[in-house]
């Protein structure tokens, strides 16, 4: 577990050494709840995982694999999957679930789209997806950041598909429709949980704005593929998930991801409950049958995990879907 005074910094992309997460340094600590065997992983370091991180610290890179502190880094990087962070590591924003470090980003580097497009090549990657920190400091939110590391890769690497996992772009007028120009074949934006929690979880967001970014996405351009996630085991109620996947489907969105939470540190939410496996696919088979062109859903799932394999199947999904009308 990462503690929440240990620093960031040190490195090419964050010179100076600050504080992970300022905000949350004076937080009473919350319980830790003892992870169930479905839950543990191998520890990373197999030769490709190093190659991955190699390419990653080369081209001055961020990822989320390690600012999230994901579990499946060890299983990602070996396979050369290795999700890019544009914009820096400090987020505008404070959820308590989040491990990014938090405070005042810093300009952006107008270098970074090229600089990702060149690890794209270097990784041999067929699908790739690239998220970003909230940057609610900048006019667009990033949005015009975010077409131009699509461009880039288009122009490199024309036959890798492209994965975008985005802010809510709350407030940015006009923010929105640059990414979609710019025409990913996959948007994703996570509502990461049901509406009651979003006060305590998710603060700076709004649940009805997001789910209305990803139905806008689709009225701008129904090829593109859309895609949310959300996390368990934060005290929801079944029948509020429920509730989500209906709001999901009103929306258009094709896919679904639902993973367990896991706690980054003591200052950040307590997990309620582990959910099981069983439980995992019970919530798979609602939501196929709710009308959702893909599911993934298990303990460990995350909005990258396998995303270059769920794209194919994403895929075709929607061309099986098609000969049918
Ligand atoms: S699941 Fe996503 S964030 Fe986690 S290690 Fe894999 S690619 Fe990175």
């Amino acid at each position: 577990m990462v503690t929440v005074l240990k620093t960031v910094g040190g490195d090419q992309k964050r010179p100076k050494e600050r504080v992970r997460h300022p905000e949350k340094a004076h937080r009473a600590d919350t319980p830790v709840l003892r992870k169930p065997d479905w839950i543990r992983v191998k520890a990373p370091g197999s030769p490709v995982y190093s190659e991955t991180k190699k390419i990653v610290r080369e081209n001055g890179l961020v990822t989320v694999c390690e600012e999230a502190g994901c579990p499946n880094i060890g299983e990602c990087w070996t396979e050369k999957h290795a999700t890019m962070m544009i914009m820096g590591g400090t987020c505008t924003r404070a959820c308590a679930f989040c491990n990014v470090s938090t405070g005042l980003p810093d300009a952006l580097d107008s270098q970074e789209p090229e600089n990702v497009a060149n690890a794209v090549e270097k990784l041999g990657l067929r699908h790739v997806v690239i998220t970003s920190v909230d940057r609610d400091d900048l006019d667009d939110g990033g949005a015009e950041h975010f077409a131009q590391t699509i461009r880039a890769i288009r122009k490199r690497t024309p036959e890798t598909t492209i994965e975008i996992l985005t802010p809510d772009f709350l407030r940015k007028e006009g923010a929105l429709e640059v990414v979609v120009e710019a025409r990913p074949d996959v948007f994703n934006h996570n509502l990461e949980t049901v509406p009651r929690l979003y006060l305590s979880i998710r603060p700076g967001a709004r649940y009805f704005h997001s789910i209305r970014l990803l139905q806008r996405v689709k009225e701008l351009d129904p090829t593109i593929f859309t895609k949310s996630g959300i996390m368990v085991g934060l005290g929801e109620a079944r029948e509020e998930l429920m509730q989500v996947m209906d709001d999901m489907r009103s929306a258009d969105i094709d896919f679904l991801t639902v993973g367990q939470y896991l706690q980054p540190t003591r200052k950040h939410a307590a997990v309620d409950r582990f959910v099981t496996p069983e439980e995992f696919q019970g919530y798979e088979t609602t939501a196929r049958s709710k009308g959702f062109l893909m599911v993934s859903a298990t303990p460990l799932t995350r909005s990258s995990y396998h995303a270059d394999a769920d794209f194919a199947a994403l895929r075709a999904a929607r061309e099986a879907q098609l000969s049918k009308s």
